[in-house]
This record gives C-alpha cells, sequence and structure tokens, in this order.
C-alpha cells in the first residue's frame, strides 16, 4: 500500500514525485513509455527556466526522474492498464497496486489529422515525431502540417536535416505570430498559407505526394503532422468529470472523485508547458487529500 500512486512520467509526473517523496510519503510513480513524456520528443526545450541556452528534452526528464529517485521515490517501467479511481487501485501487466491518493499523469498524444492515406502510410512517410523520425529523410524533401509551437519547432528542426521543407497551415496566420515567422523564416522552408491537405498519395508503399483541398500538389518524401495532441484519459474517461477528454479540476488539481487528482497535459488548461506541468505536479501532491 502507497500514499500516493502517480500515473505518467512525465514533468507534471515526476514533478508530483519529487514533492510527494520529499514530503516522506510513500511513492510509486508508474511509466509505461519513456520518461520525460512529450518532453523526450524534443529536440531542445529553450523556455523551461535556469537553462539559458535551453536543455534537451531527454536530458531534462533524466534528471527530474534522478532527482526524484534521489528523494526516495519508487519509480517502475509498467503501463497501467486498469484504473480503479474509488478503489484508488492500479493494475499493470505485472502487478496490482493501491494507494490512498492517485495522481493522474497521463498526458496527451498527437491528434491525427484524418485524412486519406493517413492511417495506411504511417512509418511509410507519415510521421508525429520530427525529433524521433526527421533522420530518415536527410536530404529529402518534407512537410509539415499545422501552425502551433510544435509546426515551428519541427520546421526549425528538419531545416537542419531536409533539403526542403513545406510548412502547410490552413491560415495564413501562424499560432505564435511574426516571432514565429521570424522562427521559420529561413532558406530551404517555404510556408504555404490557407491550405488543407485532402489526401497522401503513395506510390510503392511509400508517401510520394500531398494533394491539397484546392487542388495543388506537393511532392513530399515525408509528412510531419502537427495539428494538436489529444488526451490520455481513455483509462479513466467514464470515472471523473471531464469536457473533450481532458480531466476537469479545481485549482489544487482535485478531480470529481476524491482523492484523485490530475496534472499536466492531460488536464483541462490554458498553458500546456513544460514549467505549468511542472506547477501542476507541484500543487497536486502537496494538497491534502
Ligand atoms: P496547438 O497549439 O494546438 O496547435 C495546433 C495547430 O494545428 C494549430 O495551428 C491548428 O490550426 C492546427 N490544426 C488543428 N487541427 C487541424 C486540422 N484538422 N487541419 C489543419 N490544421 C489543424 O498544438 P501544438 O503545436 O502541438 O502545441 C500543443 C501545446 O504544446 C501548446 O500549448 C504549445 O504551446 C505547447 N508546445 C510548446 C513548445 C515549446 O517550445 N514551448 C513546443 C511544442 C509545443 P489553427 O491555428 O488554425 O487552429
Amino acid at each position: 500500500m502507497y500514499d500516493i500512486i502517480i500515473i505518467g512520467g512525465g514533468p507534471a509526473g515526476l514533478t508530483a514525485a519529487i514533492y510527494s517523496a520529499r514530503s516522506g510519503h510513500k511513492t510509486l510513480l508508474l511509466e509505461g513509455g519513456a520518461f520525460g513524456g512529450q518532453m523526450a520528443l524534443t529536440e531542445k526545450i529553450e523556455n523551461y527556466p535556469a537553462f539559458p541556452n535551453g536543455v534537451e528534452g531527454v536530458e531534462l526528464g533524466r534528471m527530474m526522474r534522478e532527482q526524484a529517485e534521489n528523494l526516495g521515490a519508487e519509480i517502475k517501467r509498467e503501463r497501467a492498464k486498469t484504473i480503479s479511481l474509488v478503489e484508488k487501485t492500479v493494475v499493470t501487466r505485472k502487478s496490482s497496486y493501491s494507494a490512498e491518493k492517485l495522481i493522474l499523469a497521463m498526458g496527451a498524444s498527437p491528434r491525427p489529422l484524418g485524412v486519406k492515406g493517413e492511417k495506411e502510410l504511417m512509418g511509410a512517410g507519415v510521421s508525429y515525431c520530427a525529433v524521433c523520425d526527421g533522420g530518415f529523410f536527410k536530404g529529402r524533401t518534407v512537410a509539415i502540417i499545422g501552425g502551433g509551437d510544435t509546426a515551428v519547432h519541427d520546421c526549425e528542426y528538419l531545416s537542419r536535416i531536409c533539403e526542403k521543407v513545406y510548412l502547410i497551415h490552413r491560415r495564413d496566420m501562424l499560432r505564435g505570430g511574426e516571432a514565429a515567422f521570424k522562427r521559420i523564416n529561413l532558406p530551404n522552408v517555404e510556408f504555404v498559407p490557407n491550405a488543407e491537405a485532402e489526401e497522401f498519395i503513395a506510390e510503392n508503399g511509400k508517401l510520394k505526394e500531398i494533394l491539397l483541398k484546392d487542388g495543388r500538389v506537393l511532392a513530399a518524401d515525408g509528412v510531419f503532422v502537427a495539428v494538436g495532441t489529444l488526451p490520455r484519459s481513455e483509462l479513466v474517461a467514464d470515472q471523473l468529470h471531464t469536457e473533450d477528454g481532458y480531466i476537469v479540476t479545481d485549482e489544487n488539481m482535485k478531480t470529481s472523485v476524491p482523492g484523485v487528482y490530475a496534472v499536466g497535459d492531460i488536464r483541462k488548461k490554458n498553458l500546456r508547458q513544460v514549467v505549468t506541468a511542472a506547477a501542476d505536479g507541484a500543487v497536486a501532491a502537496s494538497d491534502n487529500i
């Protein structure tokens, strides 16, 4: 029996583990994938305080994990299969764990675009992670779809690896405004505004072209979809109050179920950043049930 079980090893979950273990609570953190969560998919994080030259996402995740372990948190690489919020029990393939308090920190995953050919060509030209898959397109032509921070980051990253990068966006303005345009003002980047993909077209089982809704066709060896994220709340969504899949909490991160908290990108909130995820984790771990 633990005092606190945290599900998810991104910045929100790891910070919750740091605060919980440091305050003397018997703490278990379960992570089914990579420590650092979506941070681990980011080459460089430039807006997390105290890193004047930025920090690699993987490295920041590694340091947070080490800090949590040094302070006494138990960390297991196990994926939650079922979660009972009322009983506060988490079942993995290996075991079953119970606690007084649960902190849900499962984060979010990339949202599919939903165009023809997207599912079929996943891993054959269609990707959701530039840092993971960009290397496969060295010296070739790729397109990014989206207009948020992820699309801009991916654009900068891929421009250093690929010969040509299209940034396809459904509007003429990026979410980050003029500052974002400055970042993508690179010799091998072409902004394609007011454009939406209709279909990803393959040749010999690999992406060859992107057909746009206005009939234009762009030749591309790879396409990186960066149109936002979906909350990973599927294991608990029928047990608590959610809106559009995001878990609703109060300002102390309490959900609609007593003793259950939600932190980071899985939570309904305005600003999804590493620093706000970490802050959520600290608040949830410090709140008395
Ligand atoms: P996002 O901010 O939600 O942006 C999604 C983009 O995709 C928007 O430009 C949106 O267009 C576009 N889009 C959505 N659905 C679409 C569709 N069906 N077809 C075409 N385009 C579509 O997502 P994100 O960029 O992944 O960022 C998620 C969060 O992480 C944000 O809070 C972001 O600030 C944060 N983040 C931060 C950093 C960092 O370095 N600090 C890096 C990456 C992400 P519209 O603009 O027209 O709505």
